[in-house]
């Protein structure tokens, strides 16, 4: 008898997951939830009269690694190849990175050359953090803050300058409340197997599958620094819906999942007036939301999970007539959610005057913008804080522990990057298939 799998939450994850269930030998029945009248999550873009498309959330996907792989042969899979906006190696854009610091814009040095030259905001040059780096012995702590462990590795300045940019632009966070272990894996393990970060990223880990494919091929050979897609990145959770439609698994919208319970070997998924059987649950909706729907018989599951919590970012698109692309500029992070912690709510005009600002200082954008759409998006970035890797010890134990068929998936646990979820969600249709 076919079994079945409700998957929670139509975001990049959940649709990750329901498309590799689908696609197995003998598939079970899938039903996928979502809260909203959309698939997506915070994927999702506006596409405007003239063309233009304002993304809401996340606006490129980098392909380099497995996993940028992985999502490349997705698309390729689910036709959308001609629909791919890549940004090559040689594009001035992959080419020029630069840091905002004391209100002024540095490019970030390119080549071996640049490291022996002080260039600010730097006050030496990159060659001595990294000869420190080098020479610094192995961490003995099971787990630091991104700050910690990069003053203890590459000095103060680095640590201050460079990885706090880093925390910011990829988890709108704090780099002295992140994890080094659970936020950037790559470099703790680098730590951990070859002493140091910088050999260790280096010599890589040796075991990186390499798939291919013509679309893969192409990426590498052109050194695709990002890639986007035509009418904006909302295409492909869309692509994913149809394909799903297509594949036989049932999309309930609208359907906010309420509670569940676990009994006599199946799970009860409540829908308010009405309730879903299942035998195995993947739940890819925030872990927070999780906690609190799961029954009072796995409340040490439910504390694990409810600490797990995310910012909130306000992105601010502008568009400037005369300029070939909209603007986005993304305010918040660790730093709004403290004013919303204390009760302060800000107003929308505030985020675009800021974004207004930044846009004329930095980009040299003076006049008003023709066009301009504020999102203020609520608890979206989670952030993996000191201590993130024990409460999935703890999570992953209880589920263990009681043979739960509960899997978890989703920006919650292990990287919050698209590729990052859509692999959750293999991983965790992988676990379920392996279960049944
Ligand atoms: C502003 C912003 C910019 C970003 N930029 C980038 C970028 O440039 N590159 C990159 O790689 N990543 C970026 N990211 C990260 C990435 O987009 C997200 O981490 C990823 O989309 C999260 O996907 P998800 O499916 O795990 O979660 P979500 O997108 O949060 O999806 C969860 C889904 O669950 C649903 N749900 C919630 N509660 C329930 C319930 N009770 N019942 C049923 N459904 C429920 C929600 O409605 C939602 O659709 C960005 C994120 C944000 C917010």
């Amino acid at each position: 008898m076919s079994r079945t799998v409700v998957v929670l939450g139509g975001g990049i994850s959940g649709l990750a997951a329901c498309y590799h269930l689908s696609r197995a030998p003998r598939s079970p029945k899938v039903v996928l939830i979502e809260a909203s009248q959309r698939l997506g999550g915070w994927i999702r873009s506006v596409r405007r009269e003239d063309g233009a498309v304002f993304e809401l959330g996340p606006r490129g996907i980098r392909p380099a690694g497995e996993l940028g792989a992985r999502t490349l042969l997705m698309v390729s899979e689910l036709g959308l190849d001609s629909a791919i906006l890549p940004v090559p190696g040689n594009h001035p854009a992959a080419q020029n990175r630069f840091l905002y610091v004391g209100g002024a814009l540095h490019p970030l040095p390119t080549g071996l050359r640049g490291l022996f030259f002080p260039a600010p905001p730097f006050s030496k040059p990159l060659f001595w953090a990294g000869l420190r780096e080098l020479i610094t012995p192995r961490g003995l702590e099971p787990d630091e803050t991104v700050h910690s462990f990069a003053e203890r590795r590459l000095g103060s300045e680095v640590a201050s300058i460079a990885m706090d940019s880093l925390c910011r632009g990829v988890f709108a966070g704090d780099s002295r409340v992140l994890s080094v272990r659970s936020c950037f894996p790559s470099l703790f393990k680098a730590e951990q197997t070859h002493r140091s970060m910088l050999l260790g990223l280096l010599l890589g880990s040796g075991q990186s599958l390499l798939l291919d494919s013509p679309l893969i091929s192409q990426a590498r050979a052109e050194r695709w620094s990002q890639w986007s897609l035509r009418g904006g990145l909302e295409t492909l959770p869309q692509a994913l819906g149809a394909h799903l439609i297509s594949q036989g698994v049932t999309i309930l919208k609208g359907q906010p999942v309420c509670g569940l319970n676990f009994h006599l070997g199946k799970w009860q998924v409540s829908l308010g007036d009405s309730s879903l059987e299942a035998d195995h649950v993947i739940s890819a909706i925030p872990a927070t939301v999780l906690s609190k729907l799961l029954p009072s018989e796995a409340a040490p599951l439910a504390q694990a999970l409810a600490p797990i919590r995310a910012v909130s970012v306000a992105v601010v698109n502008l568009q400037y007539l005369g300029a070939h692309l909209p603007v986005q500029v993304m305010l918040g992070g660790s730093w709004l959610q403290a004013l919303e912690d204390g009760g302060q709510t800000l107003p929308q005009e505030l985020f675009q005057q800021q974004a207004q600002e930044a846009v004329a200082t930095q980009l040299g954008l003076k006049k008003s913008p023709s066009q301009s759409l504020v999102s203020l998006h609520k608890s979206c970035i989670p952030q993996y804080t000191l201590g993130h890797w024990q409460r999935l010890e703890a999570a992953a134990q209880f589920l263990a522990n009681h043979q739960l068929p509960l899997t978890l998936a989703g920006a919650s646990y292990e990287g919050v990057s698209v590729n990052d979820c859509i692999e959750s969600g293999r991983r965790a249709s992988a676990h379920v298939l392996k279960e049944f």
